[in-house]
């Protein structure tokens, strides 16, 4: 199997080096914020510690890997947030100690994933603490952490962590526009950028973008401004948004932002920069009104006749 994440070069080395070496540590953070594939990264891990294929691990097609992608794997156990439940719970991971001692069945290793340890409190920590600093031998707990800051420094020095970082922006839009390959580069470009390419994020964004209403319209509405187009025009735009307060501040936010990416890349053509400037001190003046009761047709015409 392919290391499955974009970049985070440095984490895929430690990972064959893990199987090279056939040590395992015995426990691993993976931390980084949601979307940077911190499960992506843990699947892959424990397939590479339960696989049967010795140097070619994960292999993707023995007993090991193939019970792992079907969540059947009997020397895997995951403990995650239960329903409604803000962290894990201190009998959680007692559970988890417990199980953390029974030998693997089927494979070389056993595997204790735990999820969302960012939610575990200090008791619950100390409680893993006891066997993290006395791990039984074959096993391996992977901890997924959005930040690792809120874990003790007793936990921490425990484990090997594996911090995820976002891929740089030439990446991250091949990654996206071969996913992708219908959306349009300036949109890519644009959900990267406010993701801060975070992949997981983007692609995300880019969903909702193109079925985004408020973006479509305000793509529209900046490109016929810019074009000269007559006020009238405009306003067949904006009776598109304006029958949902929601819905109108949404445009504006994508328009915002529309003009904002073009700021970027107009700065050599003053009358081009002008017009840009223009617009986007009015949406700025202009946005606070709509928290207030004002008529949302009457807003946008007072809008157009300002430009
Ligand atoms: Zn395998």
């Amino acid at each position: 199997m392919i290391f499955p994440l974009v970049s985070n070069e440095r984490i895929s080395e430690t990972v064959k080096n893990f199987v090279k070496t056939n040590h395992f540590p015995h426990a691993i953070l993976i931390e980084g914020e949601a979307g940077l594939g911190k499960r992506t990264l843990c699947s892959f891990l424990a397939a590479a510690a339960v696989c049967e294929s010795g140097e070619n691990a994960p292999c993707g097609q023995c007993k090991g890997c193939e019970m792992l992608k079907a969540g059947t794997h009997p020397d895997v156990s995951v403990t995650a947030l239960q329903d409604k439940k803000k962290s894990i719970t201190v009998a959680q991971i007692r559970q988890a100690r417990a199980d953390a001692f029974i030998k693997p069945q089927s494979s070389p290793r056993r595997v204790m994933i735990i999820e969302q340890a960012h939610t575990l409190n200090e008791q619950s920590q100390n409680a893993l603490l006891k066997v993290l600093e006395e791990p039984p031998g074959q096993t391996v707990f992977i901890l997924l952490a959005e930040n690792k800051s809120a874990l003790l420094q007793t936990v921490l020095s425990r484990c090997v962590t594996l911090s995820l970082t976002a891929p740089p922006t030439e990446v991250a839009f091949a990654f996206l526009k071969k996913q992708n390959p219908k959306a349009d580069d300036k949109v890519i470009l644009q959900v990267l950028s406010a993701a801060r390419n975070n992949l997981g994020r983007a692609q995300a964004l880019l969903k909702k973008k193109s079925f985004s209403k408020a973006y479509t319209a305000a793509e529209e509405f900046l490109d016929i401004y810019m074009n000269g187009g007559r006020k009238y025009d405009l306003l067949k735009i904006t009776v598109k948004v304006d029958k949902d307060r929601a819905l109108a501040n949404e445009f504006l936010k994508e328009l915002k932002f529309a003009v904002n990416l073009k700021l970027q890349s107009s700065v050599s053509n003053v009358a081009v920069l002008s017009k840009l400037v223009r617009l986007n001190d009015l949406i700025t003046q202009r946005t606070p009104l709509l928290a207030t009761n004002i008529n949302l047709a009457l807003f946008f015409s007072g809008f157009v006749s300002w430009l």
